[in-house]
């Protein structure tokens, strides 16, 4: 694979910093890369890791980078950009990988100078392991990465934006673009709302009285365990994905609501044909989901029990 950057810079070397700086690496993508973390332990194992040149500073870690890559959760993405704003190089890319588009434009246009490229972005890819541990080169293959390009940037912005789009390509991820809104939406659907409802499901069988905790784990197994994982994402993360997607999941919240009530009164009433009929369509969803290449076939996900 041919080198896209010379030199790129993560800051904030959890799960995809450090997934960025080894496939970055692994697909020899970029010539040199620097890395920084505000948590001076994480900053200890990255090198312990060596996943890059680690440095204690934020401005020096941007330094001549081609490409900075903001890689800190939703809401600490102003103060990371603040942080090394004064290193940056003219001309340079600067992107992040947050779960949520329009709020982080917002926050990131006020701190960034014009004199770089912002083009904003989120990998659809990741774990409920977070931490530089975490990482692996392979995390982003056959996964989308979403660019949400800023309108009116001038000339030079859109062969930029091209050689972000060759970055992730060459990290193996698909590419596509999409208005920041349309991503919030979007992804107020797929991920936000089903990590709302793993968080709800989890923390309600906690919280029951007629059933106890071990009994909950032990049967796990029936359909709790699939909700336990990805209710086991970071709290972080998911607390500032809710506090800056407000408006699009309280939208998409409020219609499942709705279906769920509906739900609920079909069983009340033994409603059969209403019951297997959304179900039937919610099982054709999982072939759709399977042919495009997004799980596996393998039945239950592959494992053995
Ligand atoms: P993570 O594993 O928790 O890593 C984030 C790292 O950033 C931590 O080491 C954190 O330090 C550090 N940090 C916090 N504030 C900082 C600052 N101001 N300057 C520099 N470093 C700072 O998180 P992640 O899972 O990699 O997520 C990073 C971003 O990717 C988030 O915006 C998230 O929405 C997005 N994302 C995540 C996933 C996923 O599945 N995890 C998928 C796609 C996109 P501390 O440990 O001290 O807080």
């Amino acid at each position: 694979m041919a080198m896209v950057f010379d030199r790129i810079a993560i800051i904030g070397i959890g799960l995809i910093g450090a997934s960025i700086a080894r496939a970055a690496r692994e697909y020899g993508v970029a010539n040199t890369i620097h890395l920084y973390d505000a948590n001076p332990t994480v900053r200890e194992r990255a090198r312990e890791l060596g996943l890059g040149e680690v440095f204690d500073d934020a401005e020096k870690a941007v330094a001549k980078a081609e490409l900075v890559v903001l890689a800190v959760p939703v809401g600490a993405m102003a103060a990371a950009a603040e942080a090394c704003k004064r290193g940056l190089k003219i001309g340079a890319i600067v992107t992040d990988v947050g779960s949520v588009k329009q709020a982080v434009v917002d926050a990131l246009k006020a701190v960034l100078p014009t004199f770089v490229y912002f083009i904003p972005g989120h990998p659809l890819a990741g774990t409920e392991h977070s931490g530089p541990d975490a990482g692996f080169a392979s995390l982003f293959q056959n996964r989308w990465q979403i660019l949400t390009p800023l309108p009116d940037q001038g000339a030079a912005y859109p062969a930029a934006v091209d050689q972000l789009e060759e970055f992730w390509r060459a990290l193996g991820a698909n590419v596509e673009r999409m208005d920041a809104a349309r991503h919030d939406v979007v992804l107020a659907v797929t991920s936000h709302l089903p990590h709302l409802i793993a968080f709800n499901i989890v923390a309600m069988a906690e919280d029951l009285e007629s059933v106890t905790e071990s009994e909950v784990v032990k049967f796990s197994a029936s359909g709790f365990r699939d909700f336990t994982r990805i209710a086991a994402s970071d709290p972080t993360m998911w607390r500032d994905v809710f506090l800056n997607n407000r408006e699009a999941v309280l939208e998409v919240l409020g219609r499942f609501s709705e279906d769920l009530a509906a739900l609920q009164r079909a069983i009340r009433w033994s409603e059969g044909d209403t019951l297997y009929d959304l179900f039937d369509r919610a099982r054709r969803m999982r072939r759709e989901v399977i042919d495009a290449g997004q799980d596996t076939p393998a039945p239950n996900w592959g494992r053995e029990n």
